[in-house]
């Protein structure tokens, strides 16, 4: 039932997508279920291979006119967009939770984070787009920041509106045209929130198409030589992927993908502020965070404390569901990703981890889980677990605690509890991380940090901050004279 008062109608979007107006797919319909009830939020149009051919050949044709929008007007779409957003926040904060299972406070954040980054695509506008270079007298040499044409933004599940709206923010804003492919598990917080938003705010027809579906329509953005760029967000193996894809056809492509960020308690710490940091660290979002505190490294003198105080709080968090319960943690996804944590929890305890707590679920609700004396050779001392698993490590010197901080193919982040920070800062030199966060848990980001990971954990493209202009755009060098000069043949 549509409300007028109300941003989002779900019968816009029965059987379709979004290419600046709703039209029918031709791959079917999807249903988005809310995890936390099973319960049917929305029944939306499927894109195939041909749905997204379509959608790339509509954004190359609007690109042009998009870029040649002068700054001003550009500015004021994403200046309605971010007030739209604000209007219809806790509408928008409710579809947020209810579709990723995520608790209130993490909806907002989504909302929040949102209409910062358009605002930031506002304020694009009116920055410096190129420098004027050193050249002869009489020579006007400079490097203008031009569009690469049409880039594709693919996103996971686990924060979708803001793992989608980075992307789709600085490259709506460097003048790209976009094609979004939303994970088909949240496709209304990941792409259709931000196609009704743009809607409404008077973004241009085919400037940005919304492409619910799985790997049929991104494999196609993947090998289109016509899309020039991929920002993908989701699993380091299908990163590689669209990576391998990326470099067959030579077009720009960042990914940003898993991680085990070792969270560093140095046995100076503070205990109860060191549990309370590997607690919202390892169980937030249920620990379907890239960042999650995957690795808990304990110094063994404080290593039985922390672990008691860690306990504590593990088994007096409430689980439940987050729409209609004040909780700590909701749902996992899926029944899939839970039997995945729950495979590595098990086997790992079968490999000679030791259960402190969890380890049990009931649906799609995990209890949250601390595991001790996690060793190298256990899958939860190298695998990322996506689930609520706090995988306590302890380490006798700083060096140990080094070695084992990179002893992953993952560098995403770091963080290292204590009081002594010029130790922190030592330690943290000798991390091989993308981000490191002294004094803080290893979940951290703001929109306008540069945020990315090295190893399996990306290509170190960054998205965020001072990387918007360096990603979304290409210096093109000009030269200018006020006649041709004779060379010397
Ligand atoms: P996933 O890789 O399975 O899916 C991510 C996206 O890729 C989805 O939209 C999916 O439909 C699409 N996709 C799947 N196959 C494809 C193909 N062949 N070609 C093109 N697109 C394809 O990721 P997931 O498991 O759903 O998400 C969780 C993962 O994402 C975790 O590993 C997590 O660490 C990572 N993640 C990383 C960051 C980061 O910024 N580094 C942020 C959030 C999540």
């Amino acid at each position: 039932m549509s409300d007028i008062n109300k941003l989002l109608n779900p019968a816009q979007w029965k059987g379709n997508i979004f290419n600046g107006q709703w039209h029918a797919a031709q791959g079917g319909s999807l249903t988005v279920r809310e995890p936390a009830t099973g319960e049917v939020l929305a029944e939306i149009g499927q894109a195939n291979a041909a749905d997204a051919e379509q959608a790339i050949q509509s954004a190359v044709a609007a690109q042009r006119a998009w870029a040649a929008v002068p700054p001003r007007e550009r500015a004021a779409i994403f200046r309605r967009a971010a007030n739209i957003l604000q209007a219809h926040f806790d509408e928008l904060v409710m579809w947020v939770v209810r579709e990723t299972g995520g608790i209130v406070p993490k909806g907002q954040l989504e909302i929040n984070e949102a209409i910062e980054l358009f605002s930031m695509a506002a304020a694009m506008q009116h920055e410096n787009q190129g420098i004027v270079l050193p050249s002869a007298a009489g020579r006007l040499s400079y490097a203008k920041r031009v569009p690469h044409g049409v880039v594709s933004v693919i996103s996971p599940f686990n924060v979708p509106l803001v793992l989608s709206m980075r992307a789709v923010g600085p490259a709506l804003a460097a003048g790209n045209a976009v094609v979004l492919k939303p994970d088909p598990q949240t496709p209304v917080s990941g792409g259709l929130m931000i196609a009704a938003v743009l809607q409404a705010a008077g973004l241009p027809e085919g400037v940005l198409h919304v492409l619910p579906g799985g790997a049929e329509p991104g494999s196609v953005l993947c090998d289109s030589p016509l899309v020039k760029m991929i920002a993908f967000t989701g699993s380091t193996a299908v990163g590689r992927l669209v990576a391998e894809a990326a470099g067959r056809h030579l077009k720009k492509v960042t990914v940003e993908l898993g991680g085990k960020s070792p969270l560093l308690i140095l046995d100076d710490a503070d205990l109860d502020v060191a549990a309370s940091n590997a607690a919202w660290g390892a169980f937030l979002h249920q620990g379907q965070i890239c960042m999650a505190s995957g690795r808990i490294l304990v110094q063994e003198s404080i290593a039985e404390e922390f672990t008691r105080r860690l306990v504590a709080k593990a088994t007096h968090l409430p689980v439940g569901n987050p729409a209609t319960e004040q909780v700590a943690l909701g749902p996992l996804i899926s029944e899939r990703q839970r039997d995945r944590a729950h495979a590595i929890i098990q086997d790992s305890v079968k490999a000679g981890a030791k259960l402190e707590a969890g380890g049990t679920y009931d649906r799609l609700f995990y209890k949250p889980t601390v595991l001790s004396n996690v060793k190298p050779g256990m899958r939860a001392y190298h695998e990322e677990v996506f689930g609520p698993c706090a995988s306590i490590i302890t380490f006798k010197t700083d060096d140990e605690a080094i070695a084992i901080a990179n002893d992953t193919e993952y560098g995403l982040s770091a963080g290292i509890i204590t009081a002594d920070v010029g130790r922190a800062m030592r330690l943290g030199e000798r991390i091989d991380s993308g981000m490191l966060h002294i004094n803080d848990q290893t979940v951290n980001d703001e929109c306008c940090n540069p945020f990315g990971g090295r190893g399996c954990s990306g290509n170190g493209g960054n998205v965020g901050g001072p990387s918007a202009w360096e990603n979304f755009s290409q210096l093109r060098w000009v030269t200018v004279q006020s006649a041709a000069h004779p060379y010397p043949f």
